[in-house]
């Protein structure tokens, strides 16, 4: 049997007429940029975020830029993020101008540590941005509690995470904002790159939406010099269509978790702890596994392919030299980097499919 690790073209076969419809649509309007399938998707995506607004943008990682420089963060200022996230968490920080602080992530759950942050803070902070790494939402209440009592903002970085919820409600607008990448495989993905920006936060979002549009507030009426940053309007024609099925899209990622957590449950690998304040949407299924290279090679042998998020922190990677950190800073962050192996879990896999790859581990690893 052969497993790949996503299958975005059996994603787009289960879409392809409603897709294909979706963009002659906007080619028979030729209305482009920032036309009424852009402004109708922002409001879908809203309420299905359970916010008030939301703002497209070209990626997500332009989402989290925007909403720093947005907040006025940038030269001087500095932003508390985790050790253990892509790079584009950080670099976002970076670009504003300001400074990403690290902290170690939780043992159990992958994500940002609360307890870690407020060593963290400096006369300087200016931000959290937690990250619901792999789909499951970071601890946010003690986040928040933090951020209040310091006068903090705190931008969630969801990139990973459509449709999750923290105690019931759906990340994203739970704190100033919430980042979206619609990235292609990510749990809601376009054809080409895309992201947005929710909040409940009207001023926000109308800054935002100059932010991504040269500063312009009206036509030709620059308040502020920024760039073009904006979600395509054939992308969000073809994201109104796939939001439709996000819910079941994510079910089905549970379900294929549930058969790993099962068959797994006696094994001598590390299965993902769910938080009781989350309910998890699977971006990543993560197992640690004691020799993970070996692992991935007899998987590989065996027809399954599998991924690493993230084989090397933040603070070791050549592009943060210039941060100062050194081996040995976030130990939980460098152990898990060294010993966690991503399985694949994608929306169209099959319970056949599922059932093999976790034998297999099983087989494997005993
Ligand atoms: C994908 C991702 C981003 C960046 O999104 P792009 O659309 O690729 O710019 C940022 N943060 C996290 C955690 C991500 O997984």
């Amino acid at each position: 049997m052969q497993v790949p690790f996503v299958d975005l073209r059996a994603q787009h076969a289960s879409v392809k007429d409603e897709v294909e419809s979706a963009i002659s649509g906007v080619m028979e309007q030729a209305a482009f940029i920032l036309g009424p399938e852009v402004a109708e998707f922002e409001k879908e995506y809203a309420e299905y975020c359970e916010a008030e607004y939301a703002v497209g943008t070209d990626s997500g990682i332009s989402a989290l830029e925007l909403t720093l420089r947005t907040l006025g963060i940038g030269e001087g200022d500095e932003v508390i993020t985790v050790a253990n996230t892509f790079i584009a968490t950080a670099s976002s920080i970076s670009f504003t101008g300001a400074r990403p602080v690290l902290v170690d992530i939780d043992p159990e759950t992958y994500n940002i540590d609360p307890a870690a942050i407020e060593a963290a803070i400096t006369p300087r902070t200016k931000a959290i941005m937690p990250v619901h790494l792999y789909g499951q939402p970071a601890d946010l209440d003690p986040i928040l509690e933090i951020a209040n009592r310091h006068g903090l903002a705190v931008i969630e970085d969801a990139c990973q995470a459509h449709g999750a919820r923290y105690k019931g409600k759906r990340v994203g607008a739970l704190a100033a904002a919430g980042c979206f990448s619609f990235f292609p495989a990510k749990n809601l993905g376009a054809y080409g790159d895309g992201g947005i920006v929710v909040t409940n936060d009207g001023e926000l979002a109308e800054k935002l939406r100059m932010f991504r549009n040269y500063g312009q507030r009206e036509k030709y009426n620059h308040i502020f010099l920024a760039f073009n940053r904006r979600l395509d309007s054939i992308q969000a024609a073809i994201l109104r269509v796939k939001l439709r099925r996000l819910d079941q899209w994510n079910e089905n990622r549970r379900r294929v978790a549930s058969i790993y957590d099962r068959i797994l449950a006696d094994s001598s690998v590390i299965c993902p702890k769910v938080a009781d304040y989350s309910e998890h949407v699977y971006h990543q299924y993560i197992i640690r596994a004691e020799n993970r290279d070996t692992l991935r090679e007899q998987l590989d042998k065996r027809g399954v392919a599998t991924g690493l998020h993230y084989p090397v922190p933040i603070h070791l990677q050549p592009a943060y030299e210039s941060l100062g950190y050194n081996e040995g800073d976030f130990p939980v962050s460098e152990k898990i980097a060294g010993e966690m192996v991503s399985l694949p879990v994608f929306p169209e896999m099959t319970e056949e499919r599922a059932n093999y790859v976790a034998s297999q581990i099983l087989e494997l690893t005993g």
